[in-house]
């Protein structure tokens, strides 16, 4: 992975987290990087709610001025 940018966690219960998040990634396996993230989520920090968007490049949200 290149880097990641649009990254949202927000509480979905008491007990259940939701992520979502682009990544610019540019290897071979899509399938099996998905997995590899899921994974790793759920086992480090207990989230299995998780919408992942991999972007070759990086979309123009990447570069976006949330400040204002
Ligand atoms: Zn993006």
């Amino acid at each position: 992975m290149q880097s990641l940018h649009d990254l949202h966690i927000w509480p979905l219960s008491t007990t259940r987290t939701a992520l979502a998040v682009h990544l610019v990634w540019q290897g071979s396996d899509p399938d099996a990087f998905l997995d590899r993230v899921t994974d790793a989520l759920a086992k480090t920090h207990g989230i299995a709610n998780v919408t992942l968007q991999l972007e070759r490049n990086p979309c123009d949200r990447a570069h976006a001025d949330f400040s204002s």
